[in-house]
């Protein structure tokens, strides 16, 4: 069944980002930058990027946009890079300029107010850098809730194992909903029903500097689980948490920045598709997720989603744990 979700252009947005992820990594020419925060950045970040805000441009011109890359970093970055970018983005776009692609990420640096976009072109850079997950995501926030989120996962394997590449989106009140990249097959998705914690299968970031892996570890065992937590980068986390492959998804800070604050982008479309799919997304004291303070979550602390009949267990765990 094909859902009548609002913004089918923003779906085709996702999928034309996804294929110019790929154009850069089919080219090899995935070579990192690092930003002014030292993360890396790559050709496959700035044409996704470019592409989804010219897609915004034409369907929703009205409504700001808040996107993780800056057009300054890319003008900055090595004549190769560039090339790569403009490259990857006339596999969409064939008539594109540098001066466009210049503009289409002048675009980026909204007002994260009362109602805007939100996109992180490549999120799990180290993922896509390492040819694991990754996701292209993207949100629309009103009020401080997220009220439609979808990803674009090209490496992530839910119901073709022969072909991977995975389209999740949702809509506030109007469920969860997937189907591969490459087809328009849409599933409804749902959480899981596992309801003991023993049983549960843990989902955390790869990056040993995403998270704090001793207390992961350490709620693992409070809770008495038989799986090994899995791990894999990006918002594929909460892509397959909603589509009930996976029970338990936990940030914590990491032990070096305990005072790390998550960015909205790291977060908003993944959380809507969990709770839109019947779970239940809170940070790490089970506040609900404010997306009205700006650029991160400056009043939440890490993030928790689960299946929702496990989420009060989780929470219990982490109190007892001091985390
Ligand atoms: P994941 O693959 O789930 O760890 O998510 C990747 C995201 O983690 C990146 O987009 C970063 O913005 C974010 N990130 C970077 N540093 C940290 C940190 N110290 N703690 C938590 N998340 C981080
Ligand atoms: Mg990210």
């Amino acid at each position: 069944m094909k859902p009548t979700l609002p913004h089918p252009w923003a779906v085709d947005a996702l999928r034309a980002a996804a294929r110019v992820t790929r154009a850069v990594q089919q080219q090899r020419a995935a070579q990192a930058v690092d930003k002014a925060d030292r993360s890396p950045v790559t050709a496959a970040d700035f044409a996704a990027q470019a592409v989804v805000t010219a897609a915004l441009l034409a369907h929703d011109p009205h409504t700001p946009l808040v996107a993780e890359e800056d057009a300054a970093t890319l003008q900055a970055a090595p004549a190769a890079v560039q090339q790569a970018v403009l490259d990857a983005v006339r596999v969409v776009h064939p008539h594109a300029t540098w001066a466009d692609i210049v503009a289409w990420l002048e675009q980026g640096r909204g007002a994260a107010r009362d109602r805007f976009w939100v996109l992180d072109p490549v999120d799990g850079t180290k993922g896509f850098l390492r040819g694991a997950q990754y996701a292209v995501a993207l949100a629309l926030i009103e009020g401080g809730r997220v009220v439609w989120g979808g990803l674009g996962c090209p490496n992530l394997v839910l119901f073709t194992p022969d072909r991977p590449g995975v389209l999740a989106v949702a809509a506030q009140g109007q469920g969860a909903w997937a189907t591969g990249l490459h087809e328009d097959a849409w599933q409804r998705l749902r959480v899981s029903t596992v309801d003991d914690p023993r049983q549960a299968r843990l989902l955390r970031s790869y990056e040993a500097a995403h998270t704090h892996g001793g207390l992961v570890a350490a709620l693992a065992q409070q809770l008495g689980m038989i799986h090994p937590p899995v791990r894999l980068d990006s918002q594929a986390k909460y892509a397959l948490l909603a589509a009930g492959q996976g029970d338990i998804y936990v940030r914590v800070p990491p032990a070096a920045k305990p005072d790390y604050r998550e960015k909205i982008w790291d977060q908003a479309a993944g959380a809507l598709l969990v709770t839109e799919a019947g779970g239940r997304v809170t940070d790490l004291d089970g506040r609900a997720l404010d997306f009205a303070q700006g650029l991160t979550l400056s009043r939440n602390r890490g993030v928790l989603a689960t299946n929702g009949r496990l989420h009060s267990a989780v929470l219990r765990a982490l109190q007892i744990l001091g985390v």
